[in-house]
């Protein structure tokens, strides 16, 4: 059994998108920290993942749609490396929290937001082992704190969302941190990516990633966009009515 208050955590590093370590001395610890890849590595690990309140106005006012997007992309650089499929789910379970929860029928990576206590805490992720007990591997909860002020590769002093999502999701697939500065898994917030260039991953998280999972090729499934669904709707609507109108009479 996991206890939040026996879980130590790796020391914090000043302005760096912080990992919160669920270790433990628990002997159902798994090493390395990965999630279940039953067929060995190489072979195909089913994810879900949700978002528990990233859409509230409480985080910084990134629209939703942007937000998913940005989210789908950086499970996709990702999913390029390794057979690791991720697929959107409705949210269920607890508030974004710290509090440990009970992992049963939840999204694995349920990605969130809560004021933490240090403005140069940026986001922290629960590492993926003991999932049989905790709900909490794998989750990712993003400083929503007003010191921290949250863009999508806008630029410093802006911190930008995609970057630290990628470093995040790099967390709760097991990765830890490096000291090489050449490396998307470093702990400091590089400000890499620019608007209008493709995000990427470098080959010290490529290698770390196919470590543990083996080699092979994934894919990401978001849930689409209400607006989107709509509007398909709308056009289907519209085309069967026309469709119905240049239909000849019988
Ligand atoms: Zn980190
Ligand atoms: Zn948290």
């Amino acid at each position: 059994m996991i206890r939040h208050a026996q879980r130590p955590r790796l020391p914090l590093l000043i302005g760096c998108t912080f990992l919160a370590l669920a270790a433990t001395a628990s002997p159902v610890r798994a090493e390395p920290f990965a999630w279940p890849q039953v067929q060995g590595p190489g072979s195909s690990v089913v994810l879900t993942y949700s978002f528990v309140n990233l859409f509230d106005p409480a985080f910084q006012g990134i629209p939703p749609a942007q937000v998913r997007a940005a989210t789908a992309q950086a499970f996709s650089l990702w999913a390029q490396f390794a057979p690791l499929h991720f697929i959107e789910r409705l949210d269920s379970g607890p508030p974004s929290s710290d509090m440990d929860y009970a992992a049963d029928g939840h999204p694995q990576i349920r990605i969130g937001a809560h004021g933490v206590d240090d403005g140069l805490l940026l986001a922290h992720t629960f590492l993926p082992i003991a999932i049989d007990v905790s709900g909490l591997a794998g989750d990712i909860h993003f400083n929503s704190d007003s010191t921290v002020i949250w863009g999508i590769e806008d630029g410093s002093p802006t911190i930008d969302f995609l970057e630290v999502m990628v470093h995040e999701i790099g967390h709760a697939l097991g990765l830890l941190h490096v000291s090489d500065v050449d490396a998307i898994m470093n702990p400091f917030h590089g400000f890499r990516f620019r608007r209008g260039e493709p995000a990427y991953l470098l080959p010290a998280d490529v290698a770390a990633l196919q470590a543990i999972y083996g080699a092979g090729v994934g894919s990401v499934e978001p849930v689409p966009e209400p607006s989107t669904v709509m509007l398909a709707c709308t056009g289907l609507a519209l085309l069967l009515a026309r469709r119905r109108r240049i239909t000849p009479p019988r």
